[in-house]
């Protein structure tokens, strides 16, 4: 039998609550008679640590899945690894498994040398099960070339071969439902859990993976298994439910189906996190999301601004925003999600699309814009005289409507505008995961 090792770098959960997190929870029942599982969790970002961490378990293959922040580690680990066992191929999974984002990555930080370096592009259990089985029947690493979503290091050409496409599951319910079998343990201690509602999106926003998709659709899965996860997950004694979708609000059967496994199991300590579209928050929709206890509801506007909206393929109503806001204000206070750097928009813009939401019971988080591997931004950068450092999560420098130092005056502004007296409607302000106004105190709605 031959050993696959999946392995990740540390995350703030630890073991089965980060596989489930990481998407990879799943594998052990996808893999076949062939394969034996051995799960490493890396100690840390030392690279040759790390290496000699899954050397020491002796794998035929290995699985690493890595975050946008991650990736140079990933890459460090790969050459450490295939200088002490070459033979042993590293495939690199996660929605960072891109081809031109990974090579962007390595023009910053030097060049890949390992032999036997991969990358799953798309849902790795689209792509992993037909890798494994072409492994165990004696397939040498370049042999590989032409399964789907598979992109190989040529490490001579420093080039890619195999098509690299997206690819992803169409049944999602022909997924093994691991839900009823292999419960993560650890949720018992963190109390935090994770319900997979839909993969896909609807939208295809330039700054967002969602470009990927050849066929934007949202591909749920069906009501027997989203009512079997809701029941788990309250055994289990998850107080705040994280709903995996890219939008829990523009699909109404998607939301029945949830808010029924509530219902008819009498669920009413479990409260819900996840993200909404508010332009579809209205009648039954609308019923339907105030029927859950939410903790956290995060909605993406993105910018008020017309250029930026266009180029982002997004056009949000700032009015409808704040109709939908007051709708659902008696049962939560969202966070609104804007981006800080956006092509089209300027200094002026941004500092209006704060303003705008000041005067709104919400919070507000501010990201600064980061090019998402397979978005249309990372693809069209050079066109839009975009830069970014690779080294860091391909976070956004500078670009022809928005240089850095007009980046960093708004940052300023931010900074002032949450050190200052507080008087505004909304509650938190929020830059890059920072909170800027902590210590004012904050206003009811
Ligand atoms: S940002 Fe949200 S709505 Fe836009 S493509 Fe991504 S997941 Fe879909």
């Amino acid at each position: 039998m031959k050993t696959l090792g999946l392995t990740f770098f540390p995350t703030q959960f630890s073991g089965e609550a980060a596989q489930y997190e990481l998407g990879m929870h799943r594998l052990p029942q996808m893999i076949g008679d062939a394969w034996r599982p051995e799960w490493i969790q890396l100690p840390g970002t030392d690279a040759a640590v790390n290496a000699r961490r899954i050397a020491d378990t002796r794998p035929d293959f290995v699985l690493l899945h890595a975050h946008r922040l991650q990736v140079p580690d990933a890459l460090a680990l790969a050459n450490a690894l295939g200088e002490l066992c070459p033979e042993v191929p590293l495939l690199q999974c996660g929605w960072t498994a891109h081809p031109p984002y990974v090579d962007a990555v390595i023009a910053a930080t030097g060049p890949l040398e390992s032999p036997v370096f991969g990358l799953a592009c798309g849902e790795v259990e689209a792509v992993l099960p037909a890798v494994l089985e072409r492994v165990a029947s004696g397939a040498a690493f370049l042999e590989l070339e032409g399964l789907p979503g598979l992109a190989l290091r040529d490490a001579r050409e420093q080039g890619w071969r195999g098509s690299a496409r997206y690819e992803y599951i169409h049944d999602l319910d022909a997924l093994p439902d691991v839900s009823l079998e292999h419960i993560p343990k650890a949720w018992k201690e963190s109390k935090a859990g994770w319900l997979e509602l839909a993969r896909g999106c609807r939208f295809r926003c330039s700054f967002c993976y969602g470009s990927a998709f050849e066929h934007p659709e949202l591909r749920r899965f069906g009501p027997e298994r989203i009512s079997a996860g809701v029941l788990r997950a309250a055994e289990q004694g998850v107080s705040v439910l994280g709903l995996l979708s890219s939008s829990n609000s523009f699909d109404v059967e998607l939301l029945r189906s949830l808010v029924g496994a509530f219902r008819s199991q009498g669920i009413r300590n479990m409260a819900v996190a996840g993200p909404v579209h508010a332009r579809y928050v209205r009648g039954e929709v609308l019923d339907l999301l105030g029927a859950l206890d939410w903790r956290l509801m995060t909605i993406g506007l993105q910018t008020t601004n017309h250029d930026a909206q266009r180029l982002i393929r997004r056009g949000d109503d700032p009015e409808a925003l704040a109709e939908t806001v007051e709708r659902i204000k008696a049962f939560i206070t969202p966070e609104i999600e804007i981006v800080l750097g956006l092509p089209g928009d300027s200094p002026e813009g941004f500092k209006s699309t704060v303003r705008f939401l000041l005067s709104l019971p919400v919070n507000i988080t501010v990201h600064t814009l980061r090019l998402d591997p397979w978005s249309s931004f990372l693809m069209e950068r050079e066109k839009l005289g975009i830069s970014a450092d690779f080294v860091k999560g391909a976070r956004v420098l500078g670009h022809p409507s928005f240089s850095a130092e007009q980046m960093e005056e708004c940052r300023t502004f931010l900074r002032e505008l949450g050190a200052g007296p507080w008087s505004y409607r909304a509650g938190q302000l929020a830059l890059d995961g920072e909170h800027l106004n902590a210590k004012q105190k904050r206003r009811a709605n």
